[in-house]
């Protein structure tokens, strides 16, 4: 199947476009280009507002492939449609981006008509926000090696106990789902469950912020004391398969919107380094048209992928190498910003203080954040082990970990 955009579409932007013009104005206007990976920590009441003024609006769950939950459906290219449309708004960040993105398709695919019926309708409505716990330290690449656990209490209800870190959001997030073993004794992949967890749980539920270099944050340490979940997804058990068919869905039609975002950030370098005469550098000219061209690239990848079958795309380890693409490319970006704005760019605000958070520019936050792109979400060691193992066939690789 080839993708492109067809007869209704164009009607379908006009709209998205003008609802974002109309409610970007007025009292969203200070959140414009605000949130998004290195910025979570900007504009929390104006973003969380927004998020309801989505949900008012319909325009959150578009991607879910069943309706009836308080959201309204579109075809594959009305939901690019939005998501180009939202990222040339310079709208906010997404705060609900976890819930919508990430659970919503995996109870959709795994869990109960009750569950869907519980847990849909608040995201649709931007109301509930939720966090990943996934992570933990010592349980990153090699996930399987988790050790938050949960037992049953006398009620019958599912008690978890254990740390989970580098939760996104999980300061403003309502739940959590959370990757837990259940079943004691087990090892690896095995005997492990998905389980929804309210984080409103005082004395039971620690969030603890990690403080970036900045000052600011925006991901946590979270402690999990006897905490309750209050529903487990899938089967007792058999919660890897959940957890890993949610990491499926982690990109998707947002990739096409991410690359405009890519897209605005190259102009603005390539605009400093004409501005200052850098892009007189032979080699700072030739990094900027292979940044573009690699740019390109990856559209059509985008493209390609999201045609066809998804798990032909997926045996064929076309998430690995877009997650590969995106990740070097954007780094190579912020580096060759710091090279195009020269030693200013190793230089804080004239108002620095070691006591208080500061604002980075753009070009040293996106140097800065761009680190992480080749670690969160699957590492570029571990694509390339995906890739090698699954789709080339090589021999696998030696863990040590039985
Ligand atoms: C910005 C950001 C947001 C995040 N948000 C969340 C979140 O909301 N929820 C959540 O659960 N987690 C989150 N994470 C955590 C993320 O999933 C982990 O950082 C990632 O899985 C890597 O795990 P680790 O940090 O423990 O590193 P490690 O697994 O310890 O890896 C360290 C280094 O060793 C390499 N390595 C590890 N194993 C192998 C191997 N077998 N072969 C070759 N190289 C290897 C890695 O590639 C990496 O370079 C976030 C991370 C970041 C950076």
């Amino acid at each position: 199947m080839e993708f492109g955009f067809g007869d209704g579409d164009e009607g379908f932007r006009q709209e998205a476009r003008a609802w974002l013009a109309e409610h970007l104005d007025g009292r969203f206007a200070g959140a414009l280009g605000r949130g998004g990976p290195g910025s979570e920590h900007e504009g929390g009441a104006a973003r969380r507002a927004w998020e309801r003024e989505l949900g008012e609006g319909g325009w959150i769950g578009l991607g879910w492939d069943a309706d009836g939950y308080g959201n309204r459906t579109a075809t594959l290219t009305r939901q690019v449609v939005w998501a180009e449309e939202y990222a040339r708004a310079r709208a906010p960040g997404r705060y609900g981006h976890i819930g919508e993105n990430l659970l919503a398709p995996t109870l959709l695919a795994y869990g109960t008509e009750e569950q869907r019926r519980r847990y849909l309708p608040p995201i649709a409505r931007g109301e509930e926000l939720w966090c990943q716990g996934y992570s933990e330290p010592g349980a990153g690449s090699d996930l399987a090696s988790l050790r938050t656990s949960a037992v049953r209490d006398a009620d019958g209800r599912w008690r978890v106990t254990g740390q989970k870190v580098w939760t996104s959001l999980a300061h403003e997030a309502d739940r959590c789902f959370v990757l837990a073993r259940t079943e004691a004794g087990s090892r690896r992949h095995h005997g492990l469950s998905f389980l929804l967890v309210p984080m409103d749980q005082p004395g039971r539920i620690d969030v603890r912020p990690i403080r970036q270099l900045t000052g600011t944050s925006e991901f946590n340490e979270v402690f999990f004391d006897g905490a309750v979940a209050e529903d487990l997804v899938g089967t007792e058990g058999g919660g890897w398969q959940v957890a890993m068919g949610l990491l499926g869905f982690e990109r998707g039609v947002s990739t096409l919107a991410q690359q405009i975002g890519f897209a605005e950030e190259l102009r603005e370098v390539t605009r400093a380094a004409v501005a200052s005469g850098a892009a007189d550098d032979p080699v700072t000219a030739e990094r900027l048209v292979r940044l573009w061209a690699e740019l390109r690239t990856m559209r059509w990848h985008a493209l390609r992928t999201l045609g066809g079958d998804p798990r032909e795309a997926a045996a064929a380890g076309a998430p690995s190498v877009a997650k590969l693409l995106w990740g070097g490319w954007h780094q190579r970006l912020g580096e060759l910003a710091l090279r195009v704005r020269g030693a200013a760019a190793a230089v804080g605000p004239a108002d620095w203080s070691p006591d208080a958070p500061y604002e980075l520019d753009a070009q040293q936050r996106l140097f800065l954040f761009s680190r992480a792109d080749t670690i969160y979400g699957g590492s570029d060691e571990i694509q390339r082990t995906i890739i090698a193992e699954r789709v080339l066939g090589l021999p696998r690789e030696r863990t040590g970990r039985g």
